[in-house]
């Protein structure tokens, strides 16, 4: 029997790591989730990546190679973590893939988690095919990432593509420490923040995104200006680029239903210059669309085959 190169995928986030086995048609296969020890150490956070990875193998055999994404600051040609937030400790400067490849005996391959989300929405998802799309993920926080001619652009320094923290979007203090990003008008902590401000009510996103659906004018008006701030950050980047379909991701996403009504009517009030029209769409991979994604670019990074199916 042929065997069939299976990749595992790694999305290792603030609070959990998701793990998925794709085949070569990136169909996931078996998935498991685990808290993320980030407070505990690179460490603590590399045992938590290679546990998972042997789990999997246990139970679905051998593995081709392993994709990990990230958040932070990526240096993706050396295995590296440049920089990470403070909800990841002792992580800035970790080799990751040194030690991953020591401890599993694969190649493995590391990148930030938003370029990882649109490389998979790229493979197998909503940005299938697309030559040129940009990602924007509204989670805990807002990241970007671009594909131009079908490859990551990641930049001199892996930022690009980081609209989340840039400025023009408003006054309010980012979690960076700046004023006006698109962070504060957009992420899943800032929904909240501005609807307590609206209401004085302490209330988390997924829950103004419901009140939103009931008809909940403050709610209302809290997604209406994060969506106008999704569609300048979609504007700036067709201005800049020349790119106009853009993917949406992240928990937020899950409110894409009340949400995305009011991108699109920002969008139609200011056309970009060019003229072309902005299709702004939801991710179709959900939660697993960064760890797919990692598995993607392993097998693009190792020539591993992929077939015709989710793949583009
Ligand atoms: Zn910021």
């Amino acid at each position: 029997m042929t065997a069939v190169a299976q990749v595992v995928g790694v999305d290792l986030g603030g609070t959990k790591t998701r793990f998925v086995l794709t085949c070569e048609d990136l169909t996931v296969r078996a998935g498991l989730t685990r808290p993320t020890p980030a407070l505990d150490g690179a460490d603590a956070m590399l045992t938590t990546v290679v546990e998972g990875v042997r789990e999997l193998v246990r139970a679905r055999g051998p593995v081709a190679a392993v994709g990990i994404g990230t958040a932070g600051v990526v240096d993706h040609a050396g295995g590296r973590i440049v920089a990470a937030s403070d909800s990841f400790s002792g992580w800035a400067g970790t080799n990751v893939v040194d030690v991953l490849r020591a401890e599993l005996d694969v190649p493995v391959v590391l990148e930030n988690d938003v370029n990882a989300f649109l490389y998979g929405e790229r493979s197998g998802g909503a940005a299938r095919g697309l030559r040129d799309v940009m990602g924007i993920s509204l989670g805990t926080g807002v990241g970007g990432a671009i594909v131009l001619d079908g490859q990551l652009f990641r930049g001199r320094l892996g930022g690009a593509g980081e609209i989340g923290h840039v400025p023009g979007f408003g006054d309010e203090m980012c979690t960076c420490g700046q004023r006006g990003h698109l962070e504060t008008l957009a992420s899943g902590r800032a929904i909240a923040r501005r609807y307590r401000q609206h209401t004085g009510v302490d209330v988390d996103a997924a829950d103004v995104a419901g009140l939103a659906r009931g008809g909940d004018p403050a709610a209302t008006r809290t997604l209406a200006e994060a969506g106008q701030g999704v569609a300048q950050a979609a504007l700036m980047v067709a201005g800049i680029l020349d790119v106009h379909d853009v993917v949406v991701g992240g928990g937020v996403a899950q409110a894409w239903d009340v949400l995305g009504v009011h991108v699109r009517s920002a969008l139609a009030q200011a056309e970009p210059v060019g003229g072309a029209t902005i299709t702004i769409r939801r991710g179709e991979l959900g939660g697993d669309a960064a760890a797919i994604g990692a598995a993607a670019l392993a097998r693009c990074r190792f020539a591993l085959p992929v077939t015709s199916g989710r793949a583009g």
